[in-house]
């Protein structure tokens, strides 16, 4: 591998050369640049990314009181110190990853507006070639690189999921994603509904709530909420003793990971304690007479999806307030004023929301073709949840839905960085997962068990994501716990990976 990117001209397009091109600038992106450029020093490398900035997620969404719903102890990157309140807003981010790119001189490496569309693997070149469009000029690009590390996020950036309901054309006020939130949206003194129950309903009915005449969280059916102070007293006290920053993000992340640890299992093992637990704290903010069994208790149990933390409580103060109220009940259609409910009742409102979540993708809308032929990632099975049989030379980074998305980026970038050199030392120009003759007749089932977690994007696109088989190998297990020790630990000499 060589340390200058090449150049060649070819008939259609300029092609530029990296031994590893990454898809994507979102937290996962800028992570795998870092782990690169520190662990792999002098391996060619380019970042592509089809927005105008970096930060994916926190950059494309713009909806009133966007924050995240973890702790940035966790989701912040283990090798940066996170130094604010455990809940941030988007901005708080963005800046944080800002300062990732400078103090690390990335900069260089990333080119954004360039689109991927997509992506060929030729065994004879030991290559893949990655096609696309710059946004800006509308020009047509080419880049080969020989491992392709695709960071591109879970759903598709460009429009989120809105159900169709019945009569949506004849509304008469205007209907938006949170996804899609236009920038022009005036909702002052207007009357809002938000249908979904989610973190991002969560997040902003309070940031709205305030302005508006009044907002409805319309629900089919409760989610979960933390209710809590958006301050991490460990923290707090060890800042007062004047610990370095370092220390403190470690041990604080520590304390995160090892209290969502027992979390986790209590929430298995006791599942009716915990749903209480979850429930009276709700019942703190609203109070004995609010029909709590209706509107706040969910049907599932707890951690089965992901849980929001509302920081003080904010929702649930808009709720007390009289600012904000909840309706549980289905939409039967909506009309020229609103939207009328199964119940009989007819919400009125200038502005809907449709807070009703993402459209999985997979693999960045890419088309990938293999030796020719083209890919159906359907029909692969996945080694770890990151890699897949039958495809050379290439790694997605699929974060936890339970613990913090970064804490998997981090993990896969050691391990992607592990298995460059790997290959470098052994002189192999290409490694393939491959079952082998111990998994020959393992049962394959879908990429993730409902029966563990069950959002309804993943409902929609399971059949679109790849197999899991019985194997840790095999699967993604979405346990943090197990993986932390398991990852690092990988046999790269294992038959899994069959190295050319
Ligand atoms: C509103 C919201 C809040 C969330 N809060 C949390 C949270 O608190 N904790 C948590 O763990 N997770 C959270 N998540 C999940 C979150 O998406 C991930 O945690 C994380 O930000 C994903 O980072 P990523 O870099 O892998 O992907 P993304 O942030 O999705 O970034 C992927 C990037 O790849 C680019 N890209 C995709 N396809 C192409 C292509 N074909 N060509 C070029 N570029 C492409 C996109 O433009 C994007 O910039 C949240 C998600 C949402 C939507």
């Amino acid at each position: 591998m060589t340390e200058t990117a090449t150049l060649t001209r070819s008939a259609a397009a300029t092609t530029e050369h990296f031994d590893v091109l990454i898809v994507g600038a979102g937290i996962s992106g800028v992570g795998g640049a870092y782990h690169l450029a520190t662990q792999q020093p002098g391996t060619s490398f380019v970042v592509l990314e089809g927005l105008e900035n970096f930060g994916g997620t926190w950059w494309m969404h713009r909806y009133p009181g966007i924050r995240s719903d973890s702790d940035l102890y966790t989701f912040g990157y283990r090798f940066k110190p996170w130094v604010g309140a455990p809940i941030a807003s988007a901005d708080e981010i963005l800046k944080y990853m800002g300062e990732v790119i400078d103090e690390n001189d990335l900069g260089k490496h990333i080119r954004y507006g360039h689109q991927i569309t997509s992506a060929t693997w030729s065994t004879p070149d030991r290559k893949w070639t990655i096609e696309g469009v710059r946004k800006d000029t509308g020009q047509p690009v080419r880049f080969t690189c020989n491992f392709l590390w695709m960071c591109q996020g879970y759903y598709r950036h460009s429009e989120g999921y809105t159900p169709q309901w019945e009569g949506m054309d004849t509304f008469k006020g205007r209907i938006v994603h949170p996804q899609t939130w236009p920038q022009d949206l005036d909702y002052k003194g207007k009357k809002v509904i938000v249908i979904g129950s989610g973190a991002t309903a969560a997040t902003l009915i309070p940031a709205i709530a305030g302005d508006t005449a009044h907002t409805t969280l319309l629900q089919r059916s409760p989610t979960y909420f933390i209710p809590g102070r958006n301050e991490n007293e460990l923290a707090n006290t060890l800042r007062e003793l004047e610990v370095p920053e370092e220390w403190i993000h470690e041990i604080v992340r520590r304390k995160v990971l090892f209290d969502q640890a027992a979390f986790t299992k209590r929430a298995v093992e006791e599942s009716e304690a915990v749903k209480e637990e979850l429930l009276a704290g709700v019942r703190a903010f609203v109070g004995p007479d609010f029909d709590i069994e209706k509107h706040f208790t969910p049907k599932y149990r707890p951690w089965r999806q992901r849980i929001a933390f509302v920081p003080d409580g904010d929702l649930f103060q808009g709720v007390v307030s009289g600012k904000a109220s909840v309706v549980t009940d289905e939409i039967e259609r909506f009309t020229e004023k609103g939207i009328l409910l199964k119940s009989g009742q007819e919400l009125e409102a200038d502005i809907i929301v449709t807070a009703t979540g993402f459209n999985l993708s997979v693999l960045g809308d890419i088309d990938f073709v293999i030796d020719g032929k083209p890919l159906n990632f359907a029909d692969t099975v996945t080694y770890r949840g990151m890699m897949f049989t039958g495809v050379p030379n290439l790694v997605w980074v699929f974060g936890y839905f339970r613990a913090s998305w970064t804490l998997r980026a981090d993990l896969i970038g050691d391990f992607v960085c592990r298995l460059l050199g790997h290959m470098k030392k052994k002189g192999a120009t290409m490694v393939t997962p491959t079952l082998r003759p111990q998994d020959k007749d393992m049962p394959l089932s879908a990429w993730m068990d409902p029966e563990n977690f069950n959002p309804g994007y993943l409902m929609r696109g399971m059949h679109l994501l790849p197999k899991k088989g019985d194997k840790p190998e095999w699967q993604h297990t979405q346990d943090y716990w197990v993986e932390k020790d398991e990852i690092p630990a990988i046999d790269l000499d294992d038959a899994a990976f069959v190295y050319k």
